[in-house]
């Protein structure tokens, strides 16, 4: 079988699955799989990969066995029920170079509900898209590497390399679950994440570091307000000193060689702020709970270091704090930003893979988001791939990803499987 005939038979098969992969998808967005609540969509994962006849390995992560790699961070909420998921498939002849695909089933919540069109947790397909929390970000991915895989078997073909198909979670906090696979001992030549980054490949991502600003007030009824101190205000008037820091950031950004381009890479958000027990009573307290990015080669250690100071600093110029310093606290992830290199083999296949699907050239891409491809280009040397469909309003409401990229991407990948594992017919 010459190659082109081969990539017909291979997209063939995903084009003749397609409504197939769609209903899974559909099946698995429908789980509501926010932090800590991922258990019904390992367990899907677990029995899709055993139906296939993958080597399943289902187990508890202990965080204990995670906390001295680099790019734990910390977890806050009952961790005792969190899993990762891995299908092995192993070849009966090995010729081929082994490969990791991996998916997070975690997503973000969905926010006030009256504000999406459709129910977040009920997937609809309109006018091209498939709405739904998580249908982009990304169980619309993890579920098109899965029939990608089916693709081949269907076009008579069995990949000649190991693969590990994994499904983690943890990815939206601290990256736990990818990270546990490390320490698990799973390994390959490359590693590919089919993250919504339409049919980019990402070339440089940020890390980000997480942190809760604590602060405190004096608290005296609101009619002699002027002896109390307000922790809300104060906490307010750190943000906005930390909005100072996060400029001097974006000014070093602008010597990055991909970042360079993007305007306004480093992006702090304060994400959650509480506080306060009273409407009439001077608030004693404000917890607010900040996200802000690093580029790739930034010491999170240093940057860590830079926030404290930054605080410090802002708290001494201020009435109130300078006596009673605020703390910061790490509340989730302390992750480095990841610049792909050393992975010319593998984007050559991606490359070519990319062409015959799309019929132009691979673009790439600077992520102002992080991915768990990190983890296998820092930890462990493994070039990690992230390509995938285009999706819209991820973590905001009404996320969408558009079908007719899913296709191609289930396409792309299949062809990038047999192309890096190799073929031969079953
Ligand atoms: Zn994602």
């Amino acid at each position: 079988m010459n190659t082109a005939d081969m990539q017909r038979r291979i997209t063939d098969a995903v084009d003749d699955a397609f409504d197939r992969q769609m209903e899974t998808t559909k099946q698995f967005s429908a789980i509501p799989s926010t932090r800590g609540a991922e258990g019904p969509c390992q367990d899907m994962m677990h029995d899709l990969l055993r139906v296939r006849g993958y080597e399943v390995d289902d187990w508890h992560i202990n965080t204990d066995d995670l906390k001295d790699l680099r790019g734990y961070g910390p977890i806050e909420h009952d961790f005792s029920h969190a899993r990762t998921v891995v299908g092995t498939y192993r070849p009966t002849r090995d010729a081929g170079r082994s490969l990791i695909l991996q998916g997070h089933c975690d997503v973000v919540p969905a926010g006030p509900l009256d504000m999406w069109d459709t129910p977040p947790f009920t997937p609809t397909i309109k006018d091209g898209w498939l709405y739904g929390r998580g249908a982009g970000d990304m169980k619309s991915g993890t579920i098109a590497a899965l029939y990608a895989l089916d693709a081949l078997h269907a076009a008579g073909l069995k990949p000649t390399a190991r693969i590990h198909f994994q499904s983690v979670i943890e990815e939206e906090s601290t990256g736990v679950g990818a990270l546990s696979t490390i320490q698990r001992g799973y390994r390959a030549d490359c590693c590919f994440i089919p993250e919504p980054t339409d049919a980019k490949l990402v070339r440089s991502q940020v890390g980000v570091i997480w942190f809760r600003l604590k602060v405190r007030g004096k608290p005296v009824h609101v009619f002699e307000a002027g002896a109390g101190a307000n922790a809300i205000k104060a906490a307010t008037y750190l943000v906005e000193a930390l909005e100072e820091l996060e400029e001097e950031w974006n000014r070093r950004a602008a010597s990055d060689r991909h970042f360079k381009s993007v305007k306004h890479p480093i992006n702090l958000n304060p994400g959650i702020i509480k506080g306060g027990d009273w409407a009439s009573s001077v608030p004693a307290w404000c917890d607010v709970d900040c996200r802000i990015a690093v580029l790739p080669g930034w010491s999170i250690a240093e940057h860590q270091a830079e926030i404290v100071a930054c605080v410090d600093a802002a708290a001494k110029k201020h009435p109130f704090l300078a006596q009673n310093p605020p703390t910061v606290e790490w509340s989730g992830f302390l992750s480095e930003g990841y610049e792909l290199t050393g992975a010319e083999e593998s984007e050559a296949v991606l490359r070519k893979a990319h062409e015959a699907v799309y019929g132009n050239p691979l673009k790439e891409l600077a992520f102002t988001a992080l991915t768990d491809t990190r983890f296998y280009g820092l930890n462990s040397n493994i070039p990690s791939l992230c390509f995938g469909a285009k999706a819209e309003a991820m973590h905001g409401f009404n996320e969408r990803v558009e079908v007719e990229s899913l296709r191609k991407t289930t396409r792309a990948i299949a062809l990038f499987v047999a192309d890096w594992c190799g073929v031969e017919p079953i």
